[in-house]
């Protein structure tokens, strides 16, 4: 049954997805005084050594989903791809944040980029849907050259085709076996940015400042925040993120990416119905955190500051520095915990992998220019390139 919001501490939250979001979201609520009960197959994720309780079982399993409605006053998710019909069906018994319908937006990348463009009216890149040969040859010849991106299930580059022609895209369509696309104008980037929102059940909104985003090989490998760009784009950014969320009826935390193209016009890109990797820093530098924001979201309490009180450079750590060529190593965290301003996040996956992500490092400082010096002297330690 649902409970009456606000629900106090000493409830238990439900979980979907055991990953490492899921971790830093239970080590919050565990700060706070609220349970946690994570749902996921596997054995042993990171969510559970920090969860009291873990499920088991598939994310689609009814079972599974039954005893997390039951056992929990709330439930909220930390991937994207759980399916609407999952979070509908726990609806039924117990508060969800984010609502089902939301997500389903953010799975589809034309779905979302018409939902962002026509209700929120914040810009996104030019663009249409690629779903035939018809779709192939109407496009718009001033969208080469382009990006051909798979609509659903892509993350972290993978989907993605360059296109410079409509030969290439025809080729390219093959190569994507002919799935739902959505092909966009290739812009010239002058950064990339992304920014936190958090809205509560009442409508109330709150955004953490902007991070400023390194990709390699497609996954995030630096986030500055606060991103180095001027005050009126952040504010933009901001507000366009307010716009998307209330646009939605959004309840929980929520990720907006957008580009910053040369003449600083700003472009929204994707959303992540959920805390994001850009926005691990929060939890170093700022009053309160992305996860500490899902908590207050999912239980009805008033949200909380999202003021910055140290610059911050984030590191992704990925499994690749636990390797020298195929021998294992291990990383020298004496040496990186000897610099001064540094976090280290790990979050206790037994194997590395190469391009897995196994945690993090938020170096601080008084200054950007502080943090980063130190981010430097990290990545020197571990091998990584210098973050500019
Ligand atoms: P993913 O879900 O894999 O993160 P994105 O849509 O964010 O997919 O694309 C990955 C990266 O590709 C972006 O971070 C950006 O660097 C680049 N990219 C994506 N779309 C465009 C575009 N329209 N123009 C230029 N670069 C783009
Ligand atoms: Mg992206």
């Amino acid at each position: 049954m649902n409970k009456k919001l606000p629900l106090n501490p000493g409830e238990m939250l439900g979980m979907m997805g055991g990953g490492q979001l899921g971790r830093m979201f239970a080590i919050e609520a565990a700060y706070m005084g609220y349970h946690v009960t994570v749902l996921e197959p596997g054995e042993m994720p990171p969510a559970a050594e920090v969860s009291l309780k873990h499920i088991a079982e598939p994310y689609l399993s009814e079972s599974g989903l039954d005893r997390l409605a039951r056992e929990s006053s709330a439930v909220s998710t930390e991937f994207e791809n759980v399916p609407a019909q999952a979070l509908n069906r726990l609806a039924k018994e117990t508060f969800v944040a984010p609502p089902g319908n939301a997500v389903a937006v953010a799975q589809d990348r034309n779905a979302e980029k018409h939902f962002i463009e026509t209700s929120a009216h914040v810009p996104v890149a030019p663009h249409c849907q690629i779903s035939s040969e018809q779709d192939i040859e109407a496009a718009d010849e001033s969208l080469f050259p382009a990006i051909l991106k798979t609509a659903r299930l892509g993350y972290d580059g993978k989907g993605q085709v360059l296109v410079d022609d409509r030969e290439q895209l025809r080729e390219a369509f093959t190569t994507l076996n002919k799935v739902d696309c959505i092909l966009e104008k290739r812009l010239k980037l002058f950064k990339e940015v992304s920014v936190i929102v958090a809205r509560s059940y009442n409508g109330q909104t709150a955004t953490f400042p902007v991070c400023e985003n390194r990709h390699r090989n497609g996954i995030l490998a630096v986030t500055v925040m606060p991103a180095r760009i001027s005050e009126t784009i952040s504010d933009q950014a901001r507000q366009y993120a307010t716009q998307i969320v209330d646009a939605l009826n959004y309840v929980g935390v929520l990720c907006v990416e957008f580009f910053v193209l040369e003449d600083g016009t700003l472009v929204a890109n994707e959303m992540a119905p959920r805390p994001h990797n850009s926005g691990h820093a929060t939890i170093d530098a700022c009053w309160s955190n992305q996860f500490e924001q899902q908590l207050r979201c999912m239980t009805g309490q008033p949200l909380a500051d999202t003021t910055q009180h140290s610059a911050a450079v984030m590191l992704n750590l990925l499994g690749d520095i636990w390797f020298d060529g195929e021998n294992h190593r291990e990383p020298d965290w004496s040496s990186v915990l000897a610099i001064p301003g540094v976090k280290l996040h790990l979050y206790g996956k037994a194997q590395a992998r190469k391009a897995r992500k196994m945690g993090h490092v938020t170096c601080l400082g008084k200054t950007i220019q502080e943090a980063l010096q130190r981010a430097q002297d990290v990545a020197k330690v571990l091998g990584l390139p210098e973050p500019q």
